[in-house]
């Protein structure tokens, strides 16, 4: 999807420093952090959102959270706990429209969200 932010800078082309990168995904820090630690996990593959997951794509996710745990472990935040969350749709809160997961950490969240 050329027009899409996160294929933009999945596939390196918008200059973002990764924290992290392999074949299938890559993490960077969000721009507008809402805790000390604010990762995003996202998909190489154009995934619109979790409406349009495929089972084919179960080993993907199974990826995702075990390169959050280790991100978490990085961070320091292991221990003292973080949340790992994907919005889906308008009530969800998404606003970009390719499957990503939110790491957070470093100071105790609000649950539920507002
Ligand atoms: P959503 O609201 O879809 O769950 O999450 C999208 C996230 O992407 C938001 O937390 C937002 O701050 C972040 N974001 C949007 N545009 C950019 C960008 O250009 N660079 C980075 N690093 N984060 C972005
Ligand atoms: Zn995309």
């Amino acid at each position: 999807m050329t027009d899409c932010l996160f294929c933009k800078i999945s596939a390196g082309k918008m200059d973002t420093d990764f924290v992290y990168e392999d074949d299938k995904l890559v993490v960077f820090e969000d721009i507008n952090p809402q805790a000390p630690v604010h990762l995003l996990i996202v998909p190489k593959k154009h995934i619109a959102d979790l409406n349009n997951l495929e089972e084919s794509e179960n080993e993907l996710i199974g990826h995702v959270y075990q390169v959050a745990k280790k991100m978490a472990a990085e961070k320091g935040i292991a221990d003292s706990g973080y949340r790992l969350v994907s919005n889906c749709g308008d009530d969800g809160g998404q606003t970009v429209f390719h499957i990503h997961f939110h790491l957070l950490g470093g100071r105790t969240l609000q649950w539920p969200p507002g």
